[in-house]
């Protein structure tokens, strides 16, 4: 499969191109030049399938001429060695839980799918990938844990010291020996000069092959249509000729892109809604045709805090960059801070379920499209990104309960921290990526 960049003065490259690069040279978005569609005989074919059976059919669209399809098999296979459940919460209401896999939020969908891709391109390139990442917590575990291990490549991130949580901070110093967490003395915006710093030394750029893995890279979002497609499928049984609506928590509008992606392929998705907190430069543009991206402000539901989204580019691509019919099958819906510790409570009072923050803004924003749209008839998919563990601290206020951490977790939090300490300036990290072939 071919993929050109959303800027379009790109030459089109291939999947193994595009997931090495991630961003475009002339700084668009790669996407597919046209999506595999699925016939319905193919979708019937899938019916009865594994959650690893879709992805797999899916993956061999978009890589089946670059990868021999035994090894992509046994790599979709590496990728999702854990559950997907969807879990019921009222009459048409489910929450699809993407939270069981190693640091226990979504993006290990993305970040396992590029770590093991990495590793197999970089290898028939006979070339060492590093990558180099900022991070405030999330999004450097998942790439920690998604590239643990794998050959060809190996990881350094970056984070606050003292400024993540107990639990974060162990997934991000406790995996292989290929990844290396560096505790900088400073703040979340120190990280980023750094590493923004590093991507912009031609000293560095002689010595290393440097990529980020930050949720622009094709390769993520491919397997976060997985799951869409998965839970369309299983609804479809249930409910027979109806199609599903999901409920996306949103802040980069990656995950919103990739539900896109499944339904441009031919799952049976009705409708999205795009949930988001007060950044709501995205649901303003459903509203009025105008983007005004604005200065990011801080909410409860941290992961969503973006004020300029970097995944609307591609989403502006998929609708021919109209908003009305982007409309037509998206609604935007923002959701306060108050609202989401509410929803957190009535869902724990009406059926003891316990929803992490970023998931209540979702299950808000279904209830309210469904209040607002009488008669729409969908049933609902809440997408959970995250475990309540994460958040613990926004449960216990909502709800005065402790969330156990689960089991898998306990191993993680026994294992000793592995980290270096460094200062703010970049003498000391240049140092230290130099020295990591030493
Ligand atoms: C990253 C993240 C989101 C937002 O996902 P996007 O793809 O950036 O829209 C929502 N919830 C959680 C828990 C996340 O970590």
């Amino acid at each position: 499969m071919i993929f050109f960049s959303t800027s379009k003065s790109s030459a089109p490259v291939s999947l193994k191109k595009a997931t090495l690069e991630g961003l475009a040279p002339d700084g668009g978005l790669y996407v597919p030049s046209e999506v595999p569609r699925f016939s319905p005989e193919e979708l019937s074919l899938l019916e009865d399938g594994t959650f690893n059976n879709i992805a797999f059919a899916i993956a061999k669209k978009f890589a089946g001429a670059e990868i021999p399809l035994d090894l992509l098999s046994g790599l979709v296979d590496e990728c999702f060695d854990f559950d997907t459940p969807l879990v019921g919460i009222g009459e048409e209401t489910f929450v699809e839980e993407l939270f069981h896999g190693p640091t226990l939020a979504f993006k290990d969908y993305g970040a396992r799918f590029l770590g093991r891709l990495t590793g197999l391109f970089a290898a028939e390139e006979n070339r060492m990938i590093t990558v180099l990442v900022a991070t405030s917590g999330d999004t450097g575990s998942a790439v920690a844990y998604g590239f643990d291990g794998i050959p060809n490549t190996r990881v350094v991130l970056l984070y606050p010291s003292g400024k993540v949580s107990r639990l974060q901070e162990q997934q991000l110093t406790t995996a292989g020996d290929n990844v290396f967490a560096l505790e900088v003395k400073g703040d979340f915006d120190d990280c980023q000069r750094l590493v923004k710093q590093a991507f912009v030394d031609p000293d560095l750029k002689k010595a290393l092959t440097l990529t980020s893995a930050n949720s622009i890279n094709i390769s993520r979002l491919i397997p976060q249509s997985f799951y869409y497609a998965w839970a369309s499928m299983q609804l479809a049984r249930r409910f027979p000729g109806r199609t599903a609506a999901f409920s996306v928590p949103s802040g980069n509008y990656g995950n919103v892109t990739a539900g896109v992606l499944a339904r441009m392929m031919g799952f049976p998705i009705g409708h999205f809604i795009a949930a988001s907190n007060a950044n709501d430069s995205v649901t303003r543009y459903l509203d009025n045709g105008r983007f005004e991206p604005r200065p990011t402000v801080k909410t409860m539901t941290t992961a969503m805090d973006v004020g300029n989204p970097s995944n609307f580019a591609r989403l502006l691509h998929f609708y021919d960059h109209d908003f009305r019919k982007m409309g037509e099958q998206i609604t935007g819906i923002s959701v306060t801070d108050q609202e989401t510790a509410a929803t957190i409570r009535s869902v724990y009072e009406a059926c003891g379920y316990i929803m992490d923050p970023h998931t209540a803004v979702g299950y808000r924003a279904l209830e309210e499209y469904r209040n607002t749209h009488k008669g729409s008839g969908y049933p609902g998919v809440v997408l959970s990104t995250a475990h309540p563990v994460k958040f613990d601290d926004a449960i216990m206020t909502a709800i005065n309960r402790e969330v156990p951490i689960p089991e898998e977790m306990l191993e993680v939090m026994a294992r000793p921290k592995k980290a270096t300490l460094i200062g703010n300036g970049y003498a000391e990290l240049s140092k230290f990526l130099q020295n990591l072939d030493r």
